[in-house]
């Protein structure tokens, strides 16, 4: 994969994927294999080494005993050809070479045994994964098998879990779900950087939510890295360096410190409204998943919330949320928000979004994107649908919220969302329960089918949202949580910038809002194009607010428009692209560096 820059200076490892949440940082990696525990020292004291090699020693010589355990165990039960997997693990065990490479690491070197028995060993599994045979890189799994047998002897109950920690990490992993991302604890992780993942897959913007600078798609690159070694992740440019030398700490340092100037000279704006330069207010709403997350629009002078993703409420917890548990969370969000507006988004499970309780109704799913997910699944879910929309109508009551269907791709299935929502309406009317009938009922646009009959469903929805994660995704045939393709997933393609077009002409002769609440819309890159192209609604990550302010107070309308009709009569997303951040470097030089 051409986009991954790997670089080794020394020890240094530097390492280019998607920067997904800005801010830079600087702490001790924490690698999250399947233990999820973290090595807390990397050296030990010069005296300590002799002591530190019998403990050593004596963790190898159980873990031996151990495997010898199993393989007669497994034997007796299973039969030989199955105890042979054991017996390997004995033979790389008692490898003389391992014993050698750490004692020298340890002796020679001070390093603490957890550190050297997982540095040899992920060496060892990086080299069988790099010889391009598929039989030695599955066999690299037992090297990892034994590391976390040994590393487990030596830190026996001093283990620190990942839901315990407490001291600042870094947390470098294959893979997080929406789930593990959204179970994080803050106050000690200040970022993270993944092997996989997409620029607008839910694990980034997840990442954005919780403002922990975050980079994804690095590509296979932790199998030597062992924890510990301090790391330099930059969330604004994607970068990744490993054990980094002085001259590159202070490099990353400077540019921490132009981020926070940045940052505090942007809070003054976070009283002020949207407005362009010549006088032309625009609407900057916040994009949450959680509750909490409405503070974080309000501090920052939000319009109010143009995407409430409520399928966050089924992920991380294991419990299936109660109709109360839906309203609490509603009536939290409308109370914070006084008059202003809540855009409340029905679930939207599926596809990587898939709450561990019900995964295994979507394990037989060849293509999770293009299957039971979202609206789909709640007009299959009654019930669960229901019990949503009875909670938004209660507490609607509160405030102005307006609700949104999503991955809407016909018009019978938003009629079929609207007569669930009537019925629902019935049924708490019967039941004598307070609630607002005439709450605004929009769509979001995201898959192509819903641009074409835009026309068709300007005239039965009271508002447009226009989901660029999906919309981008299902138009140019590219799966948005894979770095593999994330060269080809591009905002600034000429037809998804037509897309956006039609859809903002079609409410304007309908007149229906159209607000763009995917990651386009959190990007100050495209923000002069799509005011130029009419927008005057965007919903974007919290975080991205005072830039977005920025630009907006920097432009005139007439600006906007020249800039966007230059971009749109470029044939090349990558031309697109250049020529926006060529223009933003020139409005907000800060907001580029
Ligand atoms: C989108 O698809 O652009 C969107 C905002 O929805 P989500 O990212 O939750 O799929
Ligand atoms: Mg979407």
């Amino acid at each position: 994969m051409g986009f991954h820059l790997l670089q080794r200076i020394g020890s240094m490892q530097v390492r280019s994927g998607i920067a997904v949440s800005p801010g830079v940082v600087v702490g001790p990696a924490l690698v999250l294999g399947s233990e999820n525990f973290r090595i807390p020292n990397k050296f030990v004291s010069r005296d300590a080494v002799d002591v530190e090699i019998v403990r050593f020693n004596t963790a190898l010589n159980q873990v031996c005993a151990d495997i010898e355990e199993h393989e007669i165990l497994v034997g007796e039960q299973l039969g030989s050809q199955y105890a042979a997997i054991f017996s390997a693990h004995l033979l790389m065990a008692k490898d003389p070479r391992l014993l050698t490479e750490v004692e020298a690491m340890i002796g020679e070197e001070a390093y603490s045994p957890e550190y050297a028995v997982s540095k040899v060993l992920r060496g060892l599994a990086e080299q069988m994964q790099n010889l391009g045979d598929e039989y030695l890189a599955e066999r690299a799994s037992d090297v990892f098998d034994l590391e976390k047998r040994l590393l487990r002897k030596l830190l026996g109950e001093s283990r620190e879990e990942i839901g315990n920690l407490t001291q600042p990490v870094i947390i470098l992993a294959h893979d997080l779900t929406p789930g593990e991302t959204a179970t994080l604890n803050t106050e000690f992780v200040i970022g993270f950087a993944t092997e996989v993942g997409g620029r607008t897959s839910h694990t980034a913007i997840l990442a954005g939510a919780l403002e922990i600078p975050a980079v994804v798609g690095l590509g296979r690159c932790l199998a030597g890295v062992s924890g510990g070694e301090t790391v330099i992740l930059d969330g604004d440019h994607g970068h990744v360096v490993i054990d980094p030398d002085e001259a590159t700490l202070k490099r990353f340092r400077a540019s921490q410190e132009h981020n926070n100037r940045v940052r505090v000279r942007l809070q003054s704006l976070d009283t002020v409204e949207s407005e362009t330069q010549d006088g032309q207010r625009v609407y900057i709403y916040g994009n949450i998943e959680f509750p909490e997350e409405v503070t974080q629009c309000i501090n920052r002078g939000a319009d109010g919330v143009g995407l409430y993703r409520t399928e966050f409420l089924y992920l991380g917890g294991n419990k299936e949320p109660t109709e109360e548990d839906h309203y609490e969370a509603y009536c939290k969000v409308l109370n914070a928000c006084g008059d202003l507006p809540v855009v409340i988004r029905t679930l939207d499970i599926g596809a990587d979004k898939v709450p561990a309780r019900i995964r295994d109704r979507f394990a037989d799913s060849q293509n999770p994107m293009l299957g039971l997910r979202s609206i789909r699944l709640s007009l299959q879910s009654t019930p669960l649908f229901k019990v949503q929309l009875r909670a938004v109508l209660r507490a609607a009551v509160y405030g102005d919220a307006r609700i949104m269907f999503p991955l809407v791709s016909s018009l019978l299935e938003f009629r079929q969302a609207k007569m669930i929502l009537m019925d629902v309406m019935e049924d708490l009317e019967d039941e004598g329960i307070p609630f607002r009938r005439d709450l605004p009922v929009g769509m979001m646009v995201e898959v192509p089918s819903a641009v074409i009959l835009a026309e068709e469903f300007a005239r039965e929805v009271d508002f447009f949202s226009i989901g660029t994660n999906d919309l981008i995704q299902y138009t140019l045939a590219c799966d948005r949580s894979d770095p593999s393709v994330a060269n080809l997933y591009r905002s600034g393609d000429p037809s998804i910038l037509r897309m956006i077009q039609t859809v903002l002409e079609a409410g304007e002769r309908n007149g229906k809002t159209v607000t763009v609440c995917g990651q386009m819309s959190s990007d100050p890159r495209f923000i002069p194009l799509l005011l130029g192209l009419g927008l005057r609604q965007f919903s974007a990550s919290p975080h991205s607010i005072p830039r977005l302010k920025e630009v907006v107070r920097n432009i005139s309308i007439p600006e906007a428009e020249r800039i966007a009709a230059h971009a749109c009569s470029l044939d090349l997303a990558r031309d697109v692209e250049h020529y926006l951040l060529g223009e933003l470097g020139r409005i907000c030089p800060d907001l580029v560096v």
